[in-house]
């Protein structure tokens, strides 16, 4: 820990001279600042955080010591802010956050390589995935393939509805791969991601760079590949990328929603090239396999629950582990949030409330007032053809809320929107879904207005 200058404050906001009491005093301080995290976002909050330290504290910038680079990274993109308003709230001042690498044990990783690898998420591990009849074929392909890339099934092509650990298995090859061997180049991406790539290489005329930069790696990794339907330059773009890598030995991964034959108007040859390896499906998991999911998310978070509660929730949430998680979260924000122990009683109601919520008859006129109130923008502006970034956010977040929150079909969606055809809403609640999950600001965004719409009292 450095300690820079001299202490400016305690708890009670007290100068602290002598150097231990200022490092126990800082360690209190520093607990602290973890409690308030704990409460102000429960979703993101992890049971390793007790092993975060104080690697820099002065008056006005705390710097947090992680153990790995992967750590920094999800700290970093999901908890910068609650770190934020938490230190700010304990120490009463203004204080920025920071995350670094912490060598507590003086050896750097050999593997580390900042800026080079791909993003990886500390929770999707092979370790942090439970394994059942739903998903054991997929995860004994993903160990294999990341033991002995472009050996055993290649290319691997995972797939299986919304929420089922797809991403999850990518992320835990990706880490698994890149301990087994510090050289191995590996390019992790989204499918949107790759599209967008390809189309600014070339607005700016730089297609070989972009083409070396994917043709020369020993791992490719691709996310949600049914984004290439439609894409008919970036589906002959991929085709060379696949042949490059392909020839060379080199692994290829891909996950869709769907089979290769079943994504629509895909080119027949990238189809016959998916289906040159190993096709895979993930089910939904089974009330066993939900239950040990519920454990394990709980364990990861830090929270004892009885296996009465684990089979509570595992018997109220079956088609979607996103979901699962969802409800555990829920249950960890009341326990927080009231300071009550997590009994049957706490989940019952915690989760209750959402239901009924849920069921509330909520109407599209609800949702475009809310977001129409929360962007200042007109019902007219939604509703007509512009197409500036400032009107088209607020109504793919209306189409994307309507369609999570109203059993209206995607017909009617757009009809109140414009008159959009449905593969507009669906477009959109494709794209704020994924914005949700890799934005923690536009998670938090929909949360709150999700809240104001199914709770308009407390708005
Ligand atoms: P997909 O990419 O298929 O939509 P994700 O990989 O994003 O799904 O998974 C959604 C959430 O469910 C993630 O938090 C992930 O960790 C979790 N999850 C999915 N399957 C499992 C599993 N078998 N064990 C533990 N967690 C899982
Ligand atoms: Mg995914």
């Amino acid at each position: 820990m450095v300690l820079s200058g001299e202490l400016q404050y305690s708890k009670e906001h007290k100068i602290i001279k002598d150097d231990d009491l200022a490092v126990r005093e800082v360690e209190n301080i520093f607990a602290d600042i973890l409690d308030r995290v704990k409460l102000l976002d429960p979703a993101n909050s992890r049971k390793w955080f007790e092993k975060l330290t104080v690697f820099h504290f002065d008056g006005g910038s705390l710097v947090i010591g992680c153990p790995d680079e992967e750590t920094v990274q999800f700290l970093h993109d999901n908890c910068r802010s609650s770190f934020t308003r938490a230190a700010q709230h304990i120490t009463d001042h203004l204080v920025t956050v920071d995350f670094n690498v912490d060598n507590f044990e003086s050896t750097p990783r050999p593997t580390q390589r900042p800026g080079r690898g791909p993003k990886l998420h500390p929770d999707y591990t092979f370790d942090n995935f439970v394994v059942g009849p739903s998903n054991r074929l997929a995860h004994a392909s993903c160990i294999a393939v990341s033991q002995s890339p472009g050996n055993t099934y290649n290319p691997l092509f995972l797939y299986g509805n919304s929420g089922l650990g797809k991403t999850h298995l990518l992320h835990a090859v990706c880490y698994q791969a890149r301990q087994g061997s510090d050289s191995e180049v590996i390019q992790f991406l989204s499918c949107e991601d790759f599209i967008n790539r390809f189309i600014r290489a070339i607005e700016k005329g730089n297609l070989p760079g972009f083409q070396s930069q994917f043709r020369t790696v020993d791992m490719l990794v691709i996310d949600d590949v049914q984004f290439l339907r439609e894409r008919e330059q970036s589906q002959e773009e991929f085709f060379h990328t696949f042949n490059a890598l392909y020839n060379n030995g080199k692994q290829i991964i891909l996950s869709a929603d769907s089979p290769p034959g079943k994504i629509p108007s895909l080119e027949e040859r990238l189809i016959s090239r998916f289906n040159w390896g190993l096709v895979t499906r993930i089910d939904p998991p089974s009330y066993e396999t939900r239950i040990a999911i519920v454990q394990k998310k709980a364990h990861l978070r830090g929270l004892d629950i009885s296996d009465e509660i684990a089979e509570y929730v595992a018997r109220k949430v079956h088609a979607n582990i996103r979901e699962l998680e969802g409800a555990l979260t829920t249950i960890y924000a009341v326990s927080t949030t009231t300071g009550k122990e997590i009994t049957m009683e706490l989940a019952r109601t915690a989760l209750e409330g959402q239901l009924k919520a849920a069921a509330r008859h909520i109407s599209i006129t609800d949702i475009i007032e809310v977001v129409t109130g929360h962007f200042d923008v007109r019902l007219a502006d939604l509703q007509s053809k512009k197409r500036s970034q400032s009107i088209t956010e607020p109504r793919q977040i209306c189409m994307y809320l309507a369609r999570n929150l109203t059993k209206h079909s995607l017909e009617e969606i757009g009809g109140h929107l414009g008159g959009r055809d449905h593969t507009t809403v669906m477009y959109a609640c494709n794209k704020i879904t994924l914005a949700k999950d890799a934005d923690p600001q536009m998670h938090s965004l929909l949360g709150e207005l999700t809240k104001q719409i199914t709770q308009p009292s407390k708005a």
